[in-house]
């Protein structure tokens, strides 16, 4: 690590990294893997290893699940206040170290500081607005129905399994594990090999804070080894999977097969509609902060831009300028503002997709390419735009890399059709100063999620899930994704019996 990211780093993440082994934890204490079997973790900034984190077989992902499973009679059973005030605590300590959290994620996974910094807040945010909502569920519900007694009687349903991706490793911990725990289930988590850290360092945070041994397990490794250990474990009880479409089916083939319920959040390929009545520059200012966030390995991102015919030039430009000024550098670096791509293979297939979608007619509005940043040796490319038709391999499969896909339409038809013309589903926006139109046109996009005038937004209480190849089976953010996390038993009394 060069010395401006090293200067940078607090001492508790020194000492947190200086361990060089991660067990993963589970029953409330380091759990390692017997057979000894690792895999690296590396910053992604610099190529630096960070340490070896324990490759988990099937045995040993079976235990954790039993130890889970053991911790859900008393978890579920503690009064709700009770469970309520332990996940308040995890909150409160959650964003007190949130500088701390922010620095691990930002070395694990690529991410620029300031954005992990949100990413953790908006964990402790999620937490706390589970916890409130769960506070308002009744568990019994009484049903009027003539000649019966009767009501719904609402219970969590065990242990709940979960499986993460690389992209927003902490945040979405949050999404998932939230409702889950505030509803009373137990969790196993297995998070992506490349960023396990922040993980870890949050299962022993709960340890700290006093969240009983069990209820927060973390099994660490490879998705082919670990991760299909927890998806066939017929003993969880719910499986939420976030990941890309090819390893969700086969997941959710697994629990098909052992009948357990599966959520699976996962890839997309978003449009953002541009009508010419926008303030072009805003407009395009927003579209180059959402393509450059995260490094564009965002699924609800916006890689196909549909632009109105008549001020596709100009928005063209300005996007080009501002795209050529972004400064590429460390994550650590206070002065970058986009970071590196989390590791070599995802590197070469953004530079791969470049080449195919030039190979298949696209035209280079933006080059793109490898960038080099003073300093360090770490996974960076440069933004890039690509112009052409929507059958173009680049405009039609996820590339996960600063790489929007340009192209004009000339009515709002034209443009609803386009942006329709994918096998995913996840998220579009739709940018006018018309908000009759903007309504008309949001609804008519077919996705899980549709934004007006703004890209990546996600309130508290508004649900997210992708239709179609982005996902099925619920979604997360709101008082259906809590509802996902109780089981329901129907209780009914003929009269007079
Ligand atoms: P991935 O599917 O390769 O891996 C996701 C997780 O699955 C990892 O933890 C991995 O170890 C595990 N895994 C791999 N093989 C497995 C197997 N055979 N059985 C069980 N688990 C296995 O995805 P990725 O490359 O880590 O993440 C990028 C993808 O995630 C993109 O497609 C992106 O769009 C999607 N994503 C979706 C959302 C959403 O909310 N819809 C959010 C973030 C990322």
């Amino acid at each position: 690590m060069s010395s401006v990211a090293q200067s940078h780093l607090l001492p508790e993440v020194e000492a947190f990294l200086s361990r060089n082994h991660f067990p993963s934890f589970v029953g409330g204490k380091d759990f390692e893997s017997r057979s000894g079997d690792t895999v690296s973790t590396f910053d992604p900034g610099s190529g630096d290893k960070l340490g070896d984190i324990h490759d988990l077989n099937a045995t040993e992902v079976d235990l954790a699940v039993d130890i889970a499973a053991a911790a859900f009679p008393a978890w579920s059973q503690l009064p709700h206040e009770k469970r309520s005030a332990i996940l308040l605590r995890l909150a409160d300590a959650v964003e007190e170290r949130k500088a701390i959290i922010a620095q691990i994620e930002a070395l694990d996974a690529g991410k620029i500081e300031a954005q992990a910094r949100g990413d953790v807040q908006n964990f402790v945010d999620t937490l706390r607005y589970f916890v409130k909502l769960s506070q308002q569920v009744e568990t019994r519900t009484k049903l009027e129905v003539a000649g019966h007694e009767a009501w719904k009687y609402r219970q969590p349903w065990g242990v709940c399994a979960f499986i993460f991706p690389w992209n927003f490793p902490f945040l979405l911990i949050g999404w998932g594990i939230s409702p889950a725990l505030a509803a009373g289930n137990t969790v196993v988590i297995k998070p992506a090999e490349d960023t396990s850290l922040s993980a870890l360092y949050l299962a022993h945070l709960a340890k700290e804070i006093g969240v009983p041994d069990g209820v927060i397990n973390v099994v660490t490794g490879r998705g082919a080894t670990t991760g299909a250990a927890l998806s066939s474990n017929a003993k969880i009880k719910r499986m939420s999977f976030t990941g890309s479409p090819e390893v969700g089916r086969m997941v959710a083939e697994t629990c098909g097969r052992n009948l357990v319920p599966v959520k699976l959040e996962l890839g997309g390929k978003g449009a953002a509609v541009i009508f010419n009545d926008v303030d072009v520059t805003d407009t395009a200012e927003k579209l180059v902060g959402a393509i450059t966030f995260h490094t564009g390995q965002v699924c609800c991102d916006a890689t196909r831009w549909l632009i109105q015919q008549d001020i596709y030039d100009e928005f063209v430009s300005v996007c080009v300028d501002r795209l050529k000024n972004v400064r590429i550098g460390h994550p650590l670096d206070p002065k970058s503002q986009m970071g590196p791509v989390v590791n070599a293979k995802q590197c070469k297939r953004v530079l791969g997709y470049l080449d195919k979608g030039k190979a298949e007619g696209a035209t280079c509005l933006l080059e793109g390419g490898p960038a080099t940043v003073d300093g360090y040796t770490g996974n960076y490319v440069k933004p890039a735009l690509l112009a052409g038709s929507l059958d173009n391999v680049a405009a039609r499969e996820e590339i996960f890399g600063p790489v929007a896909f340009l192209t004009k339409f000339a009515n709002e038809q034209e443009a609803i059709q386009m942006a329709n013309n994918t096998d995913y589903g996840l998220a579009n926006s739709v940018w006018t100063s018309d908000l009759t139109r903007a309504a008309r046109v949001a609804e008519a996009m077919t996705a899980g999620n549709s934004w007006i005038n703004a890209h990546n937004v996600f309130p508290h209480g508004v649900p997210y899930a992708g239709v179609n190849k982005s996902g099925m089976g619920g979604g997360v953010l709101s008082i259906e994704t809590l509802m996902d996390y109780y089981r329901c038993t129907s209780v009914v009394r003929p009269l007079g019996t």
